[in-house]
């Protein structure tokens, strides 16, 4: 078969182990789960009440315009129906922008390391990604300006970036988008948005008026807990909004997503909630760090990039065993850390137990 070239260089998604593999291999009662940055407190309360009660035609195909979701967006973030793009999670809006914006010819940049579906996506749709390195966990946004010609067509931004968790301070956003050309489409992937609790944040959606070349990317897989069923959304000017618009396949948001996010928007209390305990919970990853001396990247999510004894692979695979799963830095470009998800008070404490034991190992134990 005639595949496209760029496949050849490329292999499938590999997910982390799940929880009931986990189980099964290393016969183990209780495994827990800090390697995708799902929310420890589940589903926000209205969308798990919806589910339970509620009635979905299922034989009927979804709404494909979203219109009930669309309005309760808009209206929540005071912003025109057109300026929002519905997807299977803002992983499939990634896809659209990709589809639409790039080509073999065009370049994209972006930070390295930051969410591998940026250059993934490029990749397949033969574009040269034009990648530029973090300075201590941070995008070096005058670096991105270095790089941009006029084949660039879609800049990428992460904030808080993945995997670091670092925040773009807002001044640093506003200089950037005031020298990048109008001609390219940046985007600003906040998936953790929710988590952000930093007082010098803006509202990156005021942002919009002034930068018709901005679009937002939000999720409700992250703080809204709603990660199974695959919704997240793009705000951004409408004209980009309309062009995006006719790469998305008709019913691409389940008619269930849709049901559950619009539920899971009135829960304003359950997010506020989730954030206060995730700053407090964070605190305990970040005193631990310093007191076993380990290197730690001020995060703004519900996730930390911590430094571990030899390296990510050999310390996700010893904390695997007693029951707790995490990302190797080695595979998200940041090797001798893992990616840990910020759990709830016992799953953070069992976390530490099994940490103490890789530093015991190691004979590093404070
Ligand atoms: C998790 C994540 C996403 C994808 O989330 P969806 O479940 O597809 O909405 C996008 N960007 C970043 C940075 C993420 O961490």
């Amino acid at each position: 078969m005639q595949w496209k070239k760029t496949l050849g260089e490329m292999t499938p998604y590999k997910p982390g182990k799940s929880i009931k593999e986990v189980i099964n291999q290393y016969q183990l009662e209780k495994v827990v789960k800090l390697a995708s940055n799902e929310n420890p407190y589940g589903p926000a309360p209205s969308a798990k009440k919806l589910l339970e009660n509620g009635t979905i035609e299922i034989e009927m195909y979804p709404d494909g315009n979203a219109s009930s979701l669309r309005k309760k967006v808009a209206q929540k973030l005071d912003v025109s129906e057109s300026s929002l793009l519905f997807g299977g999670g803002s992983d499939e809006i990634i896809v659209m922008i990709s589809r639409a914006l790039l080509d073999s010819g065009k370049n994209t940049i972006m930070a390295t390391p930051t969410f591998p579906q940026y250059a993934h996506n490029a990749k397949i749709d033969g574009a040269e990604i034009r990648e530029v390195a973090l300075v201590d966990g941070h995008h070096n946004l005058d670096g991105f300006l270095k790089v941009i010609d006029e084949d660039t067509s879609v800049i990428w931004l992460c904030s808080p970036n993945n995997p670091t968790g670092n925040l773009i301070p807002a001044e640093d956003l506003k200089s950037f988008l005031a020298k990048v050309p109008d001609t390219i489409l940046v985007v600003m992937d906040e998936a953790y948005y929710e988590y952000i609790t930093d007082p010098s944040h803006i509202n990156t959606i005021h942002l919009l008026k002034e930068y018709p070349n901005l679009i937002v990317l939000r999720t409700f897989s992250k703080a809204y807990g709603l990660a199974a069923f695959r919704i997240g959304y793009a705000v951004g000017n409408p004209e980009v909004i309309s062009n995006l618009n006719k790469v998305r396949s008709p019913f691409n948001v389940t008619s269930a997503g849709q049901a559950l996010a619009e539920a899971a928007l009135n829960d304003d209390e359950f997010i506020e909630k989730c954030s206060l305990l995730n700053r407090e919970q964070m605190q305990r990853f970040k005193k631990y760090a310093n007191e076993n001396k380990l290197h730690i990247y001020d995060s703004a999510a519900n996730f930390v990039l911590i430094e571990v004894p030899e390296n990510g692979d050999i310390a996700s695979e010893k904390l695997l065993q007693h029951g707790i799963i995490v990302r190797s830095g080695e595979a998200l470009g940041t090797p001798g850390y893992i990616r840990v998800t910020v759990g709830s008070e016992d799953q953070n404490t069992g976390f530490f137990s099994a940490f103490d034991s890789l530093l015991k190992d190691a004979q590093l134990l404070k």
